[in-house]
């Protein structure tokens, strides 16, 4: 299990998906929630998963995964661009479609808004597929809600062992702390 801070925030919550399956992987992930701790709250970090990639991808190395529950002032374009500076500052470069790739880093919720924009689809539209997100958004979800019908996020989905395909990297249930309005590696 991740870790949770108090929902006492102001501004819009939201549920983000960090990647990483390039270099030093677990760098990528700490310093892409570094990057986005300095512009956003972050108030819940997961679980870190490794797992395979999933079709219709090409092969490739294993991912590192968690989601994140934060809050912002920010509109939800916004936050894409936080996102996208994050994954920048990992140096992510765009070479190979659904490639590896060090640091990705998708908007899962953004408070119970649809969008479904050029840029811009929230919620995103393969989040229940993606088995790690799944399995991982009961863990920060808070009192956030789905936004289709309302109910609560982590009152939806599943909660309990995680499929064996995914595997929770030991420690990583710990290794994470708060600050006030950011987070940090122990
Ligand atoms: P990817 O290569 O998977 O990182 O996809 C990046 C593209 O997906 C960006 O150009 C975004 O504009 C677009 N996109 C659409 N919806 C989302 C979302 N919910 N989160 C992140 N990127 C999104």
């Amino acid at each position: 299990m991740g870790c949770d801070v108090s929902e006492t925030g102001a501004g819009t919550p939201f549920i983000l998906s960090l990647g990483s399956n390039m270099g030093d992987r677990l760098a990528h992930l700490e310093r892409g929630i570094r990057h986005l701790a300095r512009a956003v709250s972050i108030e819940a970090v997961s679980t870190v998963v490794e797992s395979p990639v999933w079709a219709p991808s090409p092969p490739q190395p294993d991912f590192l995964n968690l989601v994140l529950r934060g809050r912002t002032d920010r509109d939800a374009r916004g936050l894409l661009e936080l996102a996208q500076s994050a994954e920048h500052s990992a140096g992510r470069v765009r070479s190979v479609r659904r490639g590896p790739r060090t640091l990705d880093v998708d908007i899962i919720f953004f408070g119970s808004e649809v969008i479904d924009s050029p840029e811009l689809t929230v919620p995103h539209p393969r989040w229940s597929e993606r088995p790690f997100v799944f399995h991982l958004v009961p863990e920060v979800a808070g009192e956030m809600v789905e936004p289709g019908t309302g109910e609560r996020l982590r009152d939806l989905l599943p909660t309990g062992p995680i499929p064996p395909e995914i595997v929770p990297v030991a420690g990583s249930s710990t290794s994470w702390r708060i600050t006030t309005g950011t987070r940090a590696r122990d």
